[in-house]
């Protein structure tokens, strides 16, 4: 495995490599992807032959090795081990009781703790002040039980590899908004949870009128109160400028696309958006690095090999498909429920890498195209695998109430979503999901032991070399700002295709998440970048946009807005 990077074997050896009791690895990069492969194979012994196991380990070691596909995080560190929970992505519901808020607790402790991150849709809780029958007291609200679960999540810390990740919804007709809207800001800051309000399609025709919109409580169905929408969403335009939070989730947009809508509608996502769920329903997730499907044509000419590409598509469906099958789930409910829909999400990483391989600027129309060009490829690739998985091994166990009856068998009722690849883009070493390049020189802050890892971008390195340009001067000023734009002995061109996250406008951000949600089952997880100098007027401008356009959801950061940046542009010495 020499492929694998200095940052990408530290963070192996850190996290992932199993560990005897004294600390020491008990397996080399190698091993663990060879015990990742054999678990994963192990899956085809219930559909097939020993030969069949046989093969796809290796076809499954051949592609994680070359670094073609890697699975989620989670599968990396625990398949083959006692743990055996693969998935990443977790929704469960929380009801409206003390004991169902302290199950679903208890459940999502669970899942952190093996490295699963959880998403939950508070909005059945009653609102704070509200009449409990039982003690005759009243009820404190969702944001004090968000609080609640933001302090356990605190401590499990995931085994000692991650932070529990939470996303938190509360639906913008209940009447603990406000304050919900305010918690990133307001009292003690949450440090584990992303914080998204679940909007309407009725609500946003309600802003446009700029009309009352009532305040209801779940409980009892009635209103409690009527707000000017406009106000409402002033309100939270601002926070966000602020903090960053909340992102909105368009929970009419994701039910449009829900392939089970019959089963029920959809809630809530996992913690950074990519997948929305339905209660107890897990997703394991997987992503094909694009960097590696460049070949050179002419000299000098590259193009994707899509060849490649659409076999590689084929063969992490069936992984992902695996997974399903040698999953251990923490409980039966959502052992119940992920295998009644199957759901999987194929995603793709080094989006931002291949742009530059391929001479294409990110803040482009030819990007744009590119990217519902490839999307589209993965996309149809992936139904047509799974659903060849359908005739081979059957449909998933809900599909004769999904859309896909009668006409096509379907092994998954989704197939593809696109992860931020926060880790696994490092082990790959290339750009993380479907973003621009953030800085050409950073520091990262490891989370769990503040350590910092410096690095200049390879490829920046790489194509100086190429270009023979003068490295020595070019390289001090990259590495006291992060970027080049600025730096004249750089040739246009070359500016311009390494411009990073907060050199690109906001617009062309939103134009990429779109370009890829259209051709996404799931959903795109993605930062909208904003100058620190952009105005509350913008970012209301671009959650607008991003309900008109069909995005799912859509998240904003503003640079030096919130605590939470872990990553930063320029190496100060
Ligand atoms: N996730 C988590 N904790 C983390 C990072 C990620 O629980 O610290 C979960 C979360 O549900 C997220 C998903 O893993 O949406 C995928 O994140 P990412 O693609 O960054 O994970 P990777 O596989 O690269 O570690």
């Amino acid at each position: 495995m020499e492929l694998l990077s200095e940052n990408a074997r530290k963070i192996l050896q850190e996290r992932y490599l199993i560990k005897d009791a004294a600390g020491r690895s008990k397996e080399t990069p190698e091993e663990l992807l060879l015990r990742v492969a054999k678990t994963v194979a192990q899956a085809e012994k219930k559909y097939g032959s020993q030969q069949g196991v046989e093969k796809w380990e290796r076809e499954f070691f051949g592609m994680m090795s070359n670094l073609d596909f890697l699975p989620n995080s989670t599968t990396l560190m625990n398949a083959g081990t006692g743990y055996g929970q693969l998935s990443s992505c977790f929704v469960l519901p929380v009801k409206d009781s003390l004991s169902g808020i302290f199950q679903t607790l208890r459940l999502a402790a669970l899942v952190q703790q093996k490295g699963g991150g959880t998403g939950f849709n508070f909005s059945e809780l009653r609102p704070s002040g509200d009449h409990i029958s039982q003690s005759g007291g009243q009820s404190s609200g969702p944001v004090s039980f968000i609080r609640v679960f933001d302090f356990a999540a605190e401590h499990i810390r995931q085994g000692g590899k991650r932070r529990g990740a939470n996303m938190g919804i509360l639906n913008v007709d209940h009447p603990d908004i406000f304050e919900f809207i305010r918690l990133r800001t307001e009292g003690k800051r949450l440090k584990n949870f992303n914080l998204s309000v679940g909007i309407s399609d009725s609500f946003m025709k309600a802003l446009e009128a700029n009309a009352d919109w009532n305040l209801i409580n779940p409980r009892t169905g009635k209103s409690v109160r009527m707000v000017k929408s406009g106000v409402l969403w002033s309100e939270l335009c601002e926070q966000a400028w602020l903090s960053g939070n909340p992102g909105l989730i368009f929970l009419d947009t994701i039910n449009a696309a829900n392939p089970v809508i019959s089963i029920g509608e959809i809630a809530a996502t996992n913690p950074c958006g990519e997948v929305p769920l339905l209660p107890n329903e897990s997703c394991n997730l997987g992503s094909i690095n694009l960097t590696k499907f460049v070949k050179t044509v002419e000299a000098e000419r590259t193009e994707l090999d899509w060849k490649k590409l659409g076999e590689t598509v084929e063969k992490s469906i069936r992984f992902l498909d695996n997974v399903l099958d040698i999953n251990k789930f923490p409980s039966e409910s959502i052992s119940k429920a992920s295998l009644a829909n199957r759901k999987i999400g194929l995603g793709v990483m080094g989006w931002a890498e291949l742009l530059i391989r391929l001479g294409i600027p990110y803040a482009s129309v030819d990007a744009i195209s590119l990217a519902e060009r490839l999307m589209s490829f993965i996309q149809e690739k992936s139904l047509k695998a799974s659903s060849r998985l359908g005739i081979e091994r059957g449909s998933f166990p809900n599909w004769e109430k999904s859309v896909f009856f009668p006409d096509q068998p379907m092994r998954n009722a989704t197939r593809t979503s696109i992860a931020p690849t926060g880790t696994i883009s490092i082990l790959a070493d290339t750009s993380s999901s479907v973003e621009p390049l953030f800085a050409l020189a950073f520091q990262r802050k490891n989370v769990l032991n503040g350590e910092t890892l410096q690095t200049i971008n390879p490829l920046f390195l790489e194509m100086l070399k190429s270009e023979r340009l003068a490295e020595g001067k070019i390289l001090d000023q990259v590495i006291s700002s992060g970027t080049c734009t600025h730096i004249k002995e750089l040739p246009g061109k070359f500016r311009e295709l390494f411009r990073t996250a907060l050199e690109i406008s906001p617009e062309w951000h939103l134009r990429h998440q779109i370009a890829f949600q259209k051709f996404t089952d799931n959903a795109v997880s993605k930062t909208v970048n904003l100058p620190s100098d952009s105005t509350i007027g913008d970012v209301d401008q671009l959650y607008r946009q991003a309900w008109e356009l069909g995005a799912k959801g859509i998240t904003v950061f503003r640079n030096e807005a919130g605590d939470q940046q872990l990553l930063y542009r320029g190496i100060k010495s």
